[in-house]
């Protein structure tokens, strides 16, 4: 099948080159110039693991191209899918100018190839509040006329960053919201090669394919915004949340996924997500209270673990002058996603307190030189990170942060201190080597 991906992110990417995997012939197409002249040369412009390999296996068999010409991009493909951002705006509403702007452009482009075109399916693959795939088909319906046929189609993407490529070629469940059977059938035949594992395809309505996926990223929200709060409830009461989700976990009712304690979710699915059921509940009379507790539990997660900082330091001047290391500044391993990042939060306020911050991340670290300019300096190991540090933050549970050399790490820093927002040490073992050290749902551990 002929295909065209717009944007060539995390989503709009990996998509592309997995259909172009299974055969079919796959434009990619961007309005970012720096970014299509580094895919022409097999430049993998953002960190997924297996995804330029595969980029460039597709390339050179032909089955993938890149593009920044919209008539280039739109005029062939059976099949359009709309992988465009879709950020929150300031008031936490979704902001849709990506997507208006994709669909003025795929509507200018079909307009000139008249009525007896062959129909395109227009999918809307970002995540979207529910009604704007139709909304999407009005605009287009509203710039091309009665007699240009298309129809539109909404496909939920539910990869995850750094496991992208396998979760994409191996889904749990393939979502699809169709205005007629015909579109139907070519979804099942694209994805038939992704579901030979006997997962199913869902084909169903717009609306609720939309809403499908604000319903699982809620509810992943909701699991990490429980945690955190049992975790805060056992730093209170002298219990230990590893302990207690261990115990819980084991009831296979509960399961353990997404059920860790830390500084509360990022990136950027689950914030904006959040935001956008309350949104559409405010919009539509309903009450969101669950989302509204997700939502604020997680905001308050990172001040609750900055106060043990400025609590240890001795109050809010304590922090002036110190040194401040952190290890990990992606919102989570595995990817160089800075958006929202817990990590960030942290080193602004700690920098408004005064205190100067040193960073080291696996592979983020050229995204946080574009957002955080001087605010933080980088550093190419955890040790030279470390140094004359008065304090060590573990931010993200990269595995190579999981079993450093302590005597080492002592030795060069400043003080003996670690705020774990991850709980990747053991207390006891923390103790025994003479650190202090602060983690999550647990009691401060001091030097023994
Ligand atoms: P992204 O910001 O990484 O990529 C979006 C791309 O679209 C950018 O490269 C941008 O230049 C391009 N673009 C913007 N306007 C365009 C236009 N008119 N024509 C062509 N290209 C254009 O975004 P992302 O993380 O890939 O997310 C895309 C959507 O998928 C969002 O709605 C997001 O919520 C959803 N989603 C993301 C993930 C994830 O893990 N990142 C997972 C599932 C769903």
């Amino acid at each position: 099948m002929k295909l065209t991906m717009v944007g060539t992110g995390y989503v709009g990417l990996v998509t592309g080159v997995c259909f172009a995997e299974t055969g079919n012939d796959v434009t990619c197409l961007d309005v970012d110039a720096r970014k299509i002249e580094k895919l022409k040369q097999n430049i993998c412009p953002i960190y997924e693991p297996g995804l330029t390999e595969m980029m460039e296996r597709n390339f050179k068999a032909g089955r993938l191209n890149y593009t920044l010409d919209k008539e280039e991009a739109y005029k062939d493909a059976e099949m359009i899918f709309i992988c465009v951002g879709t950020p929150s705006d300031e008031k936490g509403h979704t902001d849709l100018k990506y997507i208006d702007a994709a669909a003025d452009d795929i509507a200018s482009v079909i307009k000139t190839l008249g009525p007896n075109q062959t129909p395109k399916v227009i999918v809307v693959k970002s995540t979207v509040p529910v009604g704007t795939t139709f909304y999407v088909r009005d605009r287009i319906r509203a710039i091309v006329g009665p007699d240009i046929p298309f129809s539109v189609a909404d496909n939920p993407e539910f990869l995850k960053e750094g496991d992208a490529i396998i979760d994409f070629m191996k889904p749990d469940r393939v979502v699809v919201g169709v205005e007629n059977e015909e579109a139907g059938e070519k979804f099942r035949d694209l994805y038939d090669p992704f579901v030979r594992n006997g997962h199913p395809i869902y084909i169903m309505d717009v609306p609720s394919a939309e809403m499908v996926k604000y319903a699982s990223n809620n509810f992943l929200a909701t699991k990490i915004s429980f945690i955190n709060e049992m975790a805060n409830l056992c730093e209170a009461y002298g219990a230990d949340i590893n302990r207690v989700r261990e115990g819980m976990c084991s009831d296979k009712r509960v399961g353990h996924h997404f059920l860790y304690p830390g500084l509360g979710y990022g990136g950027s699915c689950f914030p904006k997500d959040t935001l956008a059921c309350i949104m559409m509940g405010d919009k539509a009379g309903v009450t969101t209270q669950i989302s509204n507790a997700v939502h604020g539990t997680n905001q308050r997660q990172r001040n609750l673990f900055f106060k043990k900082i400025v609590k240890h330091f001795g109050g809010e001047m304590g922090l002036n002058g110190k040194t401040i290391a952190f290890w990990g500044l992606a919102f989570k391993p595995r990817t160089d996603d800075i958006r929202e990042a817990p990590a960030l939060s942290l080193v602004r306020m700690a920098v408004g307190y005064g205190a100067t911050c040193r960073g080291f991340d696996p592979v983020a670290m050229e995204n946080v030189a574009a957002e955080m300019g001087n605010t933080i300096s980088l550093h190419d190991d955890i040790y030279e990170t470390a140094k004359g540090a008065d304090a060590l933050i573990i931010s993200t549970d990269w595995d190579e942060f999981k079993t450093p050399d302590f005597e080492k790490l002592a030795s060069v820093m400043n003080g003996k201190v670690i705020f774990d927002g991850r709980n990747l040490y053991r207390r006891q073992q923390m103790g025994q080597l003479g650190f202090h050290y602060y983690s999550v749902g647990r009691q401060p551990v001091m030097p023994s």
